[in-house]
């Protein structure tokens, strides 16, 4: 197990893209704290975990709120005393036009999937700078790459992240920490699921290899960028994609 004694924290855990790579880093024997927003879901998911033998903590906040998540960081520095991993996955869409487009879904997306990292990497930096070591993922999008009909804030968040996940690498390279973000294509989950037959369709015949992608196999990029492997890899993008977007 490549992740022993390692402790790692997913945002939007509780389902998805974030609990599958909860799990991934968990088999390899991390401790992992699951934070999302919704307590019921949170517990369940935790309960499902420690079924397998994985370590796992789970942890009610929002990620749009600073104190919450400078709360989280710091119990988790205070119970195990590191964080080695910060996965920044939790996620949201609100999509229309951007002549329909409310001022609150605009400044919803923006704020779940662009400040919620902000807070979470400007909480738990400082702690990696001490240790001199750490690793910082965060879920950015195909979309944040190409843009899409009806996604102008979702693409504008996800294409923000990309910015900011490569000016803190800048900053935080000589001490030790890599960030980097994984880009998925289409990945079968509840936030895909409720997307229409006809929507579904016409993204298949922009795939290459012909089929949605698996929460699985984004995690598993997550897990070689926090691996000793990716060691020397730092301010880039990893498109998980099918081919979707070269
Ligand atoms: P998902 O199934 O909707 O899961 C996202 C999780 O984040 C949910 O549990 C959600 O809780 C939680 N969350 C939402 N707002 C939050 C907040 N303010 N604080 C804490 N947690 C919050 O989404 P997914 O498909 O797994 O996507 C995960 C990430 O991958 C997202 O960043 C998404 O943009 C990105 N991504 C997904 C795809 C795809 O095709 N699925 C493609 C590219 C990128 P609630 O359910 O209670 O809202």
């Amino acid at each position: 197990m490549i992740f022993n004694q390692k402790v790692s924290i997913i945002t939007g855990a509780s389902q998805g893209i974030g609990e599958a790579i909860a799990r991934e880093l968990g088999r390899e024997g991390a401790t992992v704290v699951l934070v999302d927003i919704q307590k019921e879901k949170l517990d369940e998911v935790a309960g499902r975990f420690q079924a397998e033998g994985i370590k796992a903590q789970p942890v009610m906040a929002d990620v749009t709120n600073l104190h919450q998540v400078e709360a989280v960081v710091e119990s988790a520095i205070k119970e195990f005393g590191r964080i080695d991993h910060l996965i920044n996955n939790a996620g949201i869409t609100r999509d229309s036009l951007l002549l329909r487009m409310k001022e609150e879904d605009w400044d919803l997306v923006l704020a779940v999937n662009l400040k919620g990292a902000f807070n979470f990497c400007r909480s738990v930096v400082k702690h990696m700078v001490t240790a001199r070591s750490g690793r910082i993922v965060s879920i950015s999008s195909v979309v944040g790459l190409m843009g899409n009909f009806g996604q102008a804030n979702y693409a504008a968040s996800k294409a923000g992240l990309i910015g900011f996940s490569k000016s803190l690498a800048r900053e935080v390279a000589a001490r030790g920490i890599t960030v980097n973000c994984v880009a998925p294509g289409y990945v079968a989950t509840p936030m895909t699921e409720k997307l229409s037959e006809e929507v579904k369709k016409a993204f298949l015949e922009i795939i290459p290899m012909k089929r949605f992608g698996l929460p699985e196999e984004i995690a598993k990029a997550v897990k070689f960028l926090c691996s000793d492997g990716a060691a020397y890899i730092t301010g880039q993008v990893i498109g998980v994609n099918g081919g979707m977007y070269m």
